[in-house]
């Protein structure tokens, strides 16, 4: 075996050069992939390449939704990706979940956050669901008829992204007879509103613990009225009809989720590894998307004959993105694997893969975009929708400031 450290530099030298001839400038997967997570990576590119790459531009310019590339997804049973396979469904783990996210973000981020957005929603339902819930939800779910979002928070005066479980500004819903009463709860953004079949409300439920995690309901379309408020013109992800919303009627209480496992922290257990993860997934497929349009555009020669690679300064900001891409993927492959096998002993690395991830996001599009110079910013080279797509990550799911913080509280707990 070569052990590098130990060759003097030029050989050492010598050897790298001569491994770093095949041009290996897609994703290697550092991480190593069962075959059968990798098929569904390259089935799911295949179809990201084919059915949804293309409708990307036009759902960022006209801010429109992206019916047709979910509905592919759907074509391909993705819609059912954690669904049990007992009921039908792929049953496909949290790795081949990355993976499957990763491509169609890189392809359509917008695609990609409304899809993370119902696996997100319909996890819990996924895991654990009562009887009713199996024939109401996850076999509908098998079958491609629920497409699912979430509904969680309210513009309430604080924080809209503070995810401490007392500090959540839900509404408490009326117990009432047969269920839950929501009375013009507002949703401050809900992606795909309007769309969605179903919305996992998140409420504070009368005669439910009031310091522990609001409760999750999951609502149906079709048995509540609801309204979509205002158009959305997002900066970024403007596919993603992330409205507001307004709910009014009964949900009824076999609705709430987690029913039989009270005593159990139901969201940090099974809902929050998915959560985190996949919007880690989302915000790595803008970086790895950018990176590898960047990498072909950047071999296209101008009439001179010179190409933006052969700048010395481009070369090392290739260098340097695709280190924090393979970085960021590594860690959250890693992360993915501790949860499917049950060994993660806390979030930590669940929101460390998040962190880096949407950063990586960041630092590669604004990388992409300095490179590509002024073809970039008049958006000639679809970069610039990376770009605005990629900020998203810093402020939505849980911000990454409120992230760090939340690390360094599990690192550091208070006593
Ligand atoms: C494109 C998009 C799609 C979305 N989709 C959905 C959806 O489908 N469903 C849904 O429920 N929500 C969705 N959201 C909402 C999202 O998850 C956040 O809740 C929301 O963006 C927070 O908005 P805010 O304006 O209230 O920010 P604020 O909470 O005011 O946060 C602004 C900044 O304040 C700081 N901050 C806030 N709280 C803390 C804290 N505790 N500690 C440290 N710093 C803090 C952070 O720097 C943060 O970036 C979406 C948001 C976006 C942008």
């Amino acid at each position: 075996m070569l052990n590098f450290p130990i060759f003097p530099t030029t050989f050492g030298l010598f050897i790298f050069w001569k491994m770093g001839t095949g041009g290996e400038n897609t994703a290697m997967n550092y991480f190593p992939l069962t075959t059968e997570q990798q098929e569904w990576k390259e089935r799911v590119a295949e179809i990201a390449a084919r059915e949804i790459g293309p409708r990307a531009a036009t759902a960022d310019r006209l801010a429109q939704y992206p019916r047709e590339s979910l509905e592919a997804l759907r074509a391909a049973n993705l819609w059912a990706l954690r669904t049990s396979r007992e009921y039908g469904g792929l049953g496909a783990d949290l790795v081949t979940t990355c993976l499957v996210v990763e491509e169609i973000a890189k392809k359509c981020p917008s695609t990609g956050m409304c899809y993370k957005m119902h696996l997100e929603a319909t996890e819990l339902v996924n895991r654990i669901p009562t009887p009713y819930q199996v024939e109401r939800f996850v076999k509908p779910l098998a079958r491609g008829e629920v497409f699912a979002t979430i509904a969680g928070g309210e513009t309430g005066g604080a924080t809209g992204s503070d995810w401490r479980p007392n500090a959540m500004e839900v509404s408490t819903c009326r117990q009432v007879d047969g269920g839950f009463q929501l009375d013009h709860v507002r949703k401050s953004y809900v992606t795909s509103a309007g769309h969605a079949t179903h919305y996992l409300l998140l409420s504070r439920l009368e005669g439910r613990p009031t310091q522990e995690m609001p409760d999750f309901l999951m609502v149906e379309r079709e048995h509540i009225d609801w309204q979509v408020v205002g158009e959305w013109n997002g900066l970024g992800m403007r596919g993603n009809s992330s409205n507001p919303m307004v709910f009014t009627g009964v949900v009824p209480a076999e609705h709430r989720l987690g029913i039989g496992h009270e005593d159990e922290p139901v969201i940090p257990k099974y809902m929050m590894p998915l959560l985190i993860l996949t919007y880690g997934a989302a915000y790595l497929g803008i970086a790895s998307g950018a990176y590898e349009l960047a990498c072909q555009e950047a071999t296209t020669r101008f009439p001179s004959g010179a190409r933006r690679l052969d700048a010395p300064i481009n070369q090392r900001r290739f260098a340097e993105m695709s280190a924090q891409i393979e970085a960021a993927r590594a860690l959250l492959h890693a992360a993915a694997a501790m949860a499917d096998s049950g060994r993660a002993r806390s979030p930590v690395p669940y929101v460390q893969a998040k962190v880096l991830c949407s950063e990586a996001a960041v630092r590669v599009t604004q990388d992409v975009m300095t490179i590509f110079g002024g073809t970039a910013f008049a958006a000639r080279l679809p970069f610039e929708r990376y770009f605005r797509d990629a900020r998203a990550g810093l402020v939505m799911g849980m911000a990454n400031d409120q992230a760090y913080e939340m690390i360094a509280n599990m690192l550091f707990p208070k006593s």
